[in-house]
């Protein structure tokens, strides 16, 4: 059974899918774009997906809280999201997201490539295996190693701060920590940046045998740090972050025109033992 076997619209298809976060609602970078709407058994996506191509490789780009920031994070259809890419035949899934910092050396406006997460979201839809099929797929290393190690690349090569490696602690939202919880996060958990929105999408990309890593664009310090921050400071911060974002997908896609190589990562073969 192949699960993912859904008629494309129209034939059309892609390479690179790209998940923006808030604040990366267009990806202006995009040449030929046309809007697709993708259906899914699963419900709509966030947004249409605009199709197009970044330097001769075929993109789709998916906000992931919709244009004008309509879902929530609690709210994404996470699944409508990773399946609706899928059906494109994207091979390769570039998933940026803003994040808060839970250390002081991994400052706003810097980026960051995660290599490992901790899931306290709550009631999410968090598998495609509902059964009768049923799977458990690895998360024992979670973010495709090669692709992350090219998004890291690519951030050097433009001069930019980036930390490669890192734990991303996934909480349910909408609402922040308290300081109570952004201290065990910190000091008992360990994590590094904290966000709402890379579970389920992480493992769902992993079922679907999509190689998967996350630009993770640090907007200010969780409330552990007491430094405030004015709304204007975090909007400049996320501004700049956009922009960083773009520029290191516009690098990364053309090295994205090859398939995912089986030697470089487990990705595409998530579900080799993981069906029950
Ligand atoms: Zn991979």
């Amino acid at each position: 059974m192949n699960l993912f076997e859904i008629t494309r619209p129209s034939g059309v298809t892609a390479h690179v899918g790209i998940i923006g976060g808030s604040g990366l609602y267009e990806a202006n970078i995009i040449e030929n774009p046309v809007q697709v709407i993708v259906n899914t058994p699963y419900g709509q996506p966030s947004d249409y997906i605009v199709v197009g191509e970044i330097k001769g490789v075929k993109v789709a780009f998916l906000p992931r809280h919709g244009r004008g920031h309509r879902y929530p994070p609690h709210m994404v259809n996470y699944r409508a999201n990773i399946w609706a890419l899928k059906s494109l035949n994207v091979k390769w899934i570039i998933s940026v997201s803003a994040v808060g910092s839970l250390r002081e050396d991994y400052k706003p406006g810097d980026l960051v490539i995660p290599d490992q997460f901790i899931d306290m979201t709550k009631s999410r839809k968090y598998t495609f295996f509902d059964g009768p099929v049923t799977a458990h797929v690895s998360m024992a290393d979670p973010f495709c190693a090669h692709l992350s190690d090219l998004l890291y690349e690519s951030a050097v090569s433009l001069g930019y701060r980036v930390h490669q490696g890192g734990t991303y602690v996934c909480i349910e939202g909408p609402r922040f920590s308290t300081r109570a919880e952004s201290r065990v996060w910190r000091d008992v958990f360990k994590a590094d940046i904290i966000g709402m929105t890379l579970v389920p999408e992480v493992n769902l990309a992993c079922e679907a045998q999509v190689c998967y890593a996350t630009l993770a664009t640090v907007t200010d310090y969780d409330v552990w740090a007491e430094h405030p921050v004015t709304a204007a400071e975090v909007a400049k911060v996320m501004a700049e972050n956009t922009e960083k974002a773009t520029k290191v997908i516009a690098d990364v896609v053309p090295k994205l025109a090859g398939d995912p190589n089986p030697s470089r990562c487990s990705c595409c073969r998530a579900l080799e033992n993981a069906l029950q």
